[in-house]
């Protein structure tokens, strides 16, 4: 029996603000615009407010299918995007962070703050546990994340995590990099559903 095929989910990551280098902008706008022309899903935290809107928007001005999930409570500060493809609205942010995991194939992080980190630290640590297998990218822009991944190098070289964690990362320096490593990471999604 024939399946149709699968679509392709992909969970942004990214900040509510838009950073000071017009770059982050540009990159977050290149991402939404790649997203939908490859036909595949954006599913994010729903504001129309920072890097998170500018993914959205490009998108949406592509054509693609858009899931926004946002708790009730920032519907006001984040600017909730409600003409998306879909828009949740749960009651708080764990309920938020779930339904973007459950319904992503591959986790992207851009630029952002304390919340960018947060999410990007539950899914590795889930990955890290083994309780997902799904891609995880860092979107490096002008070197953001490089810290970052200094930090990590830091956290295994003092021996309180295994090499492997870093392993979980892929480190990208631009979309188009992202696009061939998102490409990838489809092709062996469905090789191994086969
Ligand atoms: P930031 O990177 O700080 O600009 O935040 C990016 C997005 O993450 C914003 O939509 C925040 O509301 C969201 N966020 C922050 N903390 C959490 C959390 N614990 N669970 C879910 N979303 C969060």
């Amino acid at each position: 029996m024939s399946h149709p095929p699968k679509g392709f989910a992909v969970c942004v990551y990214c900040g509510a603000r838009g950073g000071n280098d017009p770059l982050y902008m540009g990159q977050a706008t290149a991402l939404g615009a790649t997203l939908a022309t490859e036909g595949w899903q954006l599913v994010y935290g729903a504001g129309d407010v920072g890097l998170m809107g500018a993914v959205a928007r490009a998108a949406q001005a592509e054509g693609g299918d858009t899931l926004g999930v946002i708790p009730v409570h920032l519907l006001k500060m984040e600017v909730g995007k409600t003409d998306l493809t879909r828009f949740v609205v749960t009651e708080t942010m764990h309920e938020r962070k779930k339904v973007m995991y459950m319904n992503s194939d591959a986790i992207v992080v851009l630029p952002g703050g304390a919340g960018s980190l947060d999410e990007f630290f539950e899914v590795l640590t889930w990955r890290q546990l083994g309780l997902h297998a799904k891609p995880i990218f860092l979107l490096n822009v002008n070197g953001y994340w490089s810290p970052l991944m200094a930090l990590i190098e830091h956290v295994i070289a003092q021996g309180f995590a295994d090499p492997s964690l870093a392993g979980f990362i892929t480190v990208v320096d631009d979309v188009d990099a992202l696009t061939l490593a998102l490409r990838a990471a489809r092709s062996n999604e469905t090789d191994a559903a086969e």
